[in-house]
Formats: C-alpha cells, structure tokens, sequence
C-alpha cells in the first residue's frame, strides 16, 4: 500500500514519537510497551455494606500516567487505542467472572469535556463494547450526572476524595430499570484510572439508589491510594 503524500508531509512536520517516553520513533517503544502490558489486578470497592469487584490491567507509572493524558488530554488516537485495549482485557476478565451486560462510563466534569472537545471517557467505552467478544452494550446517554460539582481529584487525598465526590452523582428520573427482565444492565462501570475507588463507589451507590443492578467495574490503570 502507498503512503499518501499528505501522510508523509505530516510525518515531516510532526515526527512520531513515543507517548511514554517522547523518544522518536513508534508510537510507543518497546520499553514503555512493557509499562503498558495489561496483566489482570483485582480491587473491591464497598458500597452501604456490599462490596463490588474492580478489574484493572495496567499499574499506573509515569509512563502510565502520560498515557492517560495523552489519550485525555491530548486526544491522541494512539493512546486512545492503548487506553481501550487496557479497558478491553479487564472487561472480558470481569465478564467471565462476574457477568455484566451494558457498559456505563463515569461522567466527566462539564469543563473537562469542554476543554477537551469531546467525551473523552464515553467514546473509550463505547469503543470498547463494539469490540467486545461478548453481547455487551453501552448506554450513550447520561444515565449518570454531576448532581453538584466536583474538584478535579489528581491533588486530593483519600478523605477529600471521599467528600468531593459523595452524593455527587445522581440517574435522572427517566432512566429507570425495567421490572422483569429489562433491557438495562446487569451493569458494569467504566473509568480510566481506580486511585481510592471513591468515584466509582459513588456512582455505584447512585445506580442502585436508582433501582439498577450494578456487578462491579473496570479501568484501564490502577493506582495505589495516596494517604
Ligand atoms: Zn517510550
């Protein structure tokens, strides 16, 4: 197949390089690659007494963590490929062990999405149910929303994570499960990165609040809670 010349001047003016280590060359080098290499790590957040299975592939790193904003903030597609394939080997782990039907990602703060141009984490997770092996779907509507705001958390610790985020996310009303079978869930909660586990047991606790069944979540990266 011939390159495009188009290709080939935008490979002149904006060379590759590697998203982890920002060397010249492949999207991302072999040593980064082995940063990124997606292994299966288990979490349990608990929510009012229950606790809920958390799969994640990659342990978050530096490199992890320019991945991650790469793909966020960066909107590079390469490691918006990266983020999906994490997403898509915790996800096919979980439903194996855990069940789940329908895909449901975490809501971005308003202005992030706006800064960004698009819905960084909804387009992941609806790329990630396209191309899964199973009958999954993913629910392209806000079924959860920012009843308040929130702070961005990368600087928080574990307690201010804990009440930035607590009772923050609410189903509106017209979502609701159907009684006997219904076509929403069992559902599976989608998020990039698991650092306490506060965001997702706060979406958690609004699904159920909201009458849904919630089997547990998955995420590209974890990271280990600061204090
Ligand atoms: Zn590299």
């Amino acid at each position: 197949m011939k390159k495009s010349p188009v290709k080939n001047l935008a490979d002149l003016i904006f060379p590759s390089r590697c998203i982890g280590c920002s060397q010249l060359g492949i999207s991302i080098c072999s040593n980064c690659r082995s940063s990124w290499h997606p292994h299966t790590y288990f979490r349990e957040v608990s929510v009012e007494g229950s606790t809920y299975p958390v799969i994640s592939s990659v342990q978050y790193s530096p490199i992890a963590s320019r991945v991650l904003l790469s793909a966020k903030e960066s909107n590079i597609a390469a490691a918006d490929k990266l983020l999906i394939d994490a997403i898509s080997h915790s996800l096919s782990y979980f439903i194996k062990r855990f069940g789940g039907r329908t895909l449901v990602a975490i809501p971005s703060r308003r202005s992030a999405t706006r800064k960004r141009g698009r819905n960084f984490l909804s387009e992941i997770t609806s790329e990630a149910a396209r191309i899964s092996e199973n009958k999954i779907s993913f629910i392209d509507t806000k079924i959860l929303i920012h009843s308040r705001s929130v702070k961005d958390q990368s600087a928080l610790n574990s307690k201010q994570r804990v009440s930035n985020v607590s009772g923050a996310l609410a189903v509106p009303s017209n979502f609701k499960p159907r009684i006997g079978g219904g076509n929403i869930g069992p559902l599976i909660i989608v998020d990039d990165l698991i650092t306490t586990g506060a965001t997702l047991a706060e979406a958690i606790r609004a699904l159920r609040a909201a009458g849904f069944e919630v089997k547990g979540a998955v995420t590209g990266a974890f990271a280990k809670p600061l204090r």
